[in-house]
Parts: structure tokens; sequence; C-alpha cells
């Protein structure tokens, strides 16, 4: 059968539901095949040895899949389509977005032990950096003075857009000019491929917790990072050594939630426009840091960059974290649990929860605070979300300002 890639580029509608799944006719299924082998019967020794040998050098393929730790059917599958999505040569898939992590910084590691991070991060990744585990030290700094903290030992830039969890945007050219040989990484979670290809625009690789919207129904932990041919060798190779494979029953749940990708990612994004824009109007909701507010995007960078704003919004309530749990808790739609990119909203308080393991300097120069929310718009009805949203705000906080003043008002 023709390759439908191959006679001209398609549309990312398209790529999602036919990406990966460029065999099946000549394999005659509709759907893709299982593959749970943890080994494979070795039919010729002399190709057998071929394989292994290209495998362990990296290589995306071998006649023979050989071993489980080195490569599976099913999770190539999933990594064929992602790089797809991301305009890219090639994908790694890893047991869960840490793992990724995990594996960039130690294929960096040939360039030097020093790591230039922008912050806000997400909070498993700044602990991460600040630990000095994997043996390398991390200067945190703004994304304008990336260009002055880079040394001949960088190994890696670090940035998110948008960031977890206040939603900055940074400006990924900008960034890759400052850095200029050090290869740039983007956790580009948030956006997802359906929003920003930040290969485009000169990151080197490219991440995702694909526990979120890749997977999109919180069934499935895993991390994938979209590259060039010569990192994702690299990344393959760290990936066999150090075990952070994916089970290709993630993998092959992963390839199905892709095919809605561009569905979900769209229709929550609507969802998530109106609703910024009614918490904007709230007396109880001090601070909206939304994309797709003219504030929440001081560089212009939604339809430059990236092509919408997406669908998380994180917000400060009139309080602390006990207000904040009040309103949490007064949720009956919205399930207060972390994680985000799900079918269903959720809400979760960063600095408490998934930002608690960032230091008190680091949150703060993050602009983390108590008063923070932040919410995962899924595919529910949005005036269902209003109207939960609305009363959990009212039972948790008291009486909205507005409202009483509406009430004076109309009294007299
Ligand atoms: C969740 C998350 C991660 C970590 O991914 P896991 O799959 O939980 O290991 C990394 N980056 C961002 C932006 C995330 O939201």
């Amino acid at each position: 059968m023709a390759n439908l890639f191959e006679s001209r580029p398609v549309h990312a509608d398209t790529s999602a539901v036919h990406a990966g799944r460029e065999d099946f006719i000549a394999l005659g299924v509709h759907a893709p095949p299982l593959d749970l082998s943890t080994s494979y019967p070795l039919g010729d020794i002399g190709e057998a040895v071929a394989s292994l040998d290209d495998l362990v050098a990296g290589r995306a393929e071998a006649p023979n899949s050989f071993y489980a730790r080195l490569h599976n059917p099913t999770v190539a599958r999933f990594e064929r389509a992602l790089a797809q999505l991301e305009g890219t040569e090639d994908a790694v898939a890893f047991s869960s977005g840490m793992a990724a992590v995990t594996a960039c910084l130690l294929a960096g590691r040939e360039r030097g032990d020093h790591v230039v991070a922008v912050r806000p991060l997400y909070g498993g990744t700044d602990a991460l950096l600040e630990s000095g585990l994997l043996g390398m030290s991390t200067s945190f700094v703004p994304a304008q003075e990336v260009g002055d903290a880079v040394r001949v030992d960088t190994a890696l830039v670090v940035i998110e857009t948008p960031a977890n969890p206040t939603l900055k945007l940074t400006d990924i050219e900008d960034v890759v000019r400052q850095a200029g040989e050090v290869p740039v990484l983007v956790d580009s979670t948030f956006a997802t491929p359906i929003l920003l290809q930040p290969a485009r625009f000169g990151a080197r690789c490219v991440l995702h917790s694909a526990t979120k919207f890749l997977g999109g129904h919180g069934d499935v932990l895993a991390g994938i990072v979209a590259t060039d041919r010569e990192w994702a060798a690299r990344l393959r190779q760290v990936r066999i050594l150090t075990g952070g494979v994916l089970h290709p029953l993630a993998g092959y749940l992963l390839h199905r939630g892709l095919a809605t990708l561009s569905v979900r990612v769209h229709r929550a994004q609507r969802t998530a426009m109106e609703l910024a824009r009614r918490l904007s109007n709230e007396a109880s909701v001090t601070r909206v840091l939304y994309p797709g507010l003219p504030e929440g995007d001081p560089l212009g960078l939604v339809g430059r960059q990236m092509e919408g704003p997406g669908s998380l919004i994180s917000f400060e309530i009139d309080g602390g974290l006990e207000e904040a749990s009040a309103v949490m808790t007064a949720l009956r739609v919205i399930t207060p649990a972390v994680s985000l990119g799900s079918t269903d909203s959720l809400i979760q308080h960063p600095a408490a929860l998934t930002h608690r393991v960032v230091s008190e300097g680091g949150r703060d120069s993050g602009g983390i605070t108590e008063g923070m929310l932040r919410l995962s718009v899924g595919l529910e009805h949005v005036e269902d979300l209003w109207d939960d949203l609305r009363q959990a705000l009212h039972a948790g906080l008291g009486k909205p300002r507005n409202e009483v003043v509406e009430e004076v008002a109309m009294g007299g």
C-alpha cells in the first residue's frame, strides 16, 4: 500500500488517526497487533547477532526484536506515530515522563555535567535537577538569561512551555538562539503536538509526559521524547542500559489515544477559553493565569508559536491553602486529583501537591503561590463545569463579592 505520508504532508488531524498504521492493509488488520513477547525465537544465529548489534547501537528497528528491553514492535508503532505528529525523525518512549527526563539528562552527559533550566518546571523535574542525583549541577535562570548561563560543559537547556503550573509561555526560538550549540529540551506536555511542534522552532528534544494528554484517559503512565536520529540512538542506548522501557500494553493504549488527540485537545481548549473568561470576572478569583487571556501571553506567542492557549487554567483565589482546599472539596463534577489532560476535569493545589518537592525559593521564583489552583479542563459540558466552579467558590469562600454587590444594588 502506498504510504499516506510519502506523497504529501497531511494535517495533524489526519496524522493522529493514521500514523504508525501504514502496514495495516498488508498485514490484513484494522487494529495494531499487541506483541507481549519478552523474547523472540532466534532462527539464524548470524541474523540474531546482527539484530542485537543494531539494537544495542540504538537503531529503531532490526530484523529480530531479540529481547523486550531492546525493542518492542507495538511500542515502536507509537514512537513512529508521535514522531510523525511532532515532525521529527524519530521518537523514543519510556516507562514514565520522569524516566524520559532522566534519559535525556544521562544522554546529555556526553557534553558535560551542567544544565541550564528555566523555572517553573514540573515539580519532579525541578527536584531531580536540584538534587544533583545524576551527578549534574543546574543553573536556574530566567528565559532571557539562558545565553549568559550557558558554559562549555553545559549538556542541555531545559524549558517547559506552557510551564507547569503557571502556564507561562517561553519563546523557544529565542532560547534556542541563546543556547547556540547546546541542545534545547522542551517539555511540551501541556501543549501536545496538536498545538505546538517545538522542533519547528529549533528544539532538539521534545519531551512529553504521555501520562497526560497523549494517553488522555488517566490510565497509562508513560513518557516519550521526539528528536533527531542521533539523539534517538543515544536515548535508546540509555533506555537499554537503565531499563526504563514502556510496557507494550501502554504503547498500545497510547497509540489508540493519539487517534482522538486532536478532537480532545480542541474541544477541551474551547471550554477552557470560556471558563478562563468567566473566572476572570469572578470577584473571589484574584488572578487567572491562562495564555488565552491578553495578560497571560505578554510575548504574543499564541498564534505565532502555539496554535491555541490549551486547556489548563491556573487561578488564584482570595485566600491560602485552607480556602483553596475548601473550594476543592466542594466540587462535585471536577475531581480533586493531580495529573492532567484526561477526559474528565481535574483540579489540584500546586504549592501543596505537585510542586511540594520544589524548594520554597524555587516556588517563589517560579510564581507558585499558596492561593493557586490548577484546573485541567476535560470534555464535560462547559455549563456543568461552570456551575460546579461557581457553587464550589461560593461554598468554599463564602458569597462572591460581586453577587453581594448585585444584591445590594437590586435592594435599593
Ligand atoms: C507529569 C509531568 C511530568 C512527569 O511525567 P510522569 O509521567 O508523571 O513521570 C513531566 N513534565 C510535565 C510537564 C508533567 O506534567
